[in-house]
């Protein structure tokens, strides 16, 4: 392939402390990337403002005049990261051969750019940054970072361990994460789910350039909630298990019952009292586990999830 050209998305929630210097470094970037015959000329870098209310999309507007190389786009009202970053994706997807995402407070370290964009080059379609370490991280954050792989894991959501959104995507991949229509995409956990070539590059996680974290604890856990729940039926499935693993408890302390109602060793009243109060609380959550097993379908099919993309053709 030829110098591929390249965007860099970044979406912005008031992040009017760190911009200016966010510019400089992802121009200079992107200049020596363009000098070094990596890139073509045409590549660029976006802004996305996403609703700030302080003076972010000003000094976009101006950086844009800067430097010919930035762009912005300023969204109707805040819509979070996930939804800002998408936004981003899909507006500039046709302008590019592959996109770069990073968060404005280049907390992820921009010198492994020019490795996703090599590893692009030889043909890769999607290239995770990952983070060795998290040194910098204050231990709330790294810890509660950690739960949150975990839980993933544990819910059966498959997203790439200490992998934010600091990514490469292909244009092919991006024309199939346009296909996911869902309100509430997590695209940390979707673009796995498309294929095609991945591969990972690791790098330190850096310190905020300035300003505070835009993600408070609440929605730290509304966001893995969101996560889980765009991707999985576990908790479902689970509802189901402790119904049925009740109901068999149930089935074994009936035997026990019995054995003792045949021995003559029992406390009248017992058995007709808790018996059916474990019996009818096993097969109720049993039942509503059925019923979520049929919710948890209705779910994915409301989704129209895209089933396949394909990857070659000959022609
Ligand atoms: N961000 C956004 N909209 C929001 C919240 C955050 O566009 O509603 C941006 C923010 O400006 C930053 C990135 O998302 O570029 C990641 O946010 P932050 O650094 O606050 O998260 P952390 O690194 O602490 O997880
Ligand atoms: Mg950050």
């Amino acid at each position: 392939m030829n110098k591929p050209q390249i965007g860099i998305i970044s979406p912005c929630y008031n992040e009017a402390l760190v911009l200016n210097e966010t510019s400089l470094r992802l121009n200079s970037v992107i200049e020596e990337l363009i000098l070094k015959n990596c890139i073509s000329e045409k590549s660029f870098i976006v802004f996305i403002d996403d609703g700030s209310n302080d003076s972010t999309w000003k000094i976009i507007e101006e950086n844009a005049k800067k430097h010919s190389q930035i762009k912005g786009l300023k969204l109707a009202k805040n819509v979070g990261h996930q939804n800002a970053l998408l936004a981003g994706l899909l507006t500039y997807k046709e302008d590019a051969d592959a996109l770069i995402s990073i968060d404005a407070d280049l907390q992820d370290d921009i010198n492994v750019i020019e490795e996703m964009i090599i590893k692009f080059s030889q043909g890769t379609d999607v290239v995770y940054g990952v983070r060795k370490e998290r040194k910098n991280d204050s231990f709330f954050k790294r810890n509660t970072a950690l739960l949150f792989y975990k839980l993933m894991k544990k819910m059966r959501v498959n997203i790439v361990y200490n992998h934010a959104d600091f990514r490469l995507c292909s244009k092919r991949v991006l024309n199939a994460l346009a296909e996911y229509g869902e309100i509430n995409l997590f695209i940390r956990g979707i673009i796995p789910t498309i294929g095609f070539n991945q591969k990972t590059v690791y790098y330190n996680r850096l310190e905020r350039l300035a300003g505070k974290s835009k993600y408070s604890i609440l929605k730290m856990i509304s966001f893995a909630w969101n996560g889980i729940t765009s991707f999985s039926n576990y908790p479902l499935r689970l509802v189901t298990i402790i119904g049925f693993a009740i109901f068999c408890l149930c089935l074994i302390m009936s035997a026990y019952a019995l054995f003792g109602l045949y021995t003559g060793n029992y406390v009248p009243g017992w058995l007709s009292t808790v018996l059916p109060m474990y019996f009818l609380g096993g097969v109720q959550l049993f039942c509503f586990g059925i019923i979520g097993e049929y919710i948890g379908k209705i779910y994915a099919e409301v989704k129209q999830r895209p089933r396949y993309f394909i990857d070659k053709k000959i022609d």
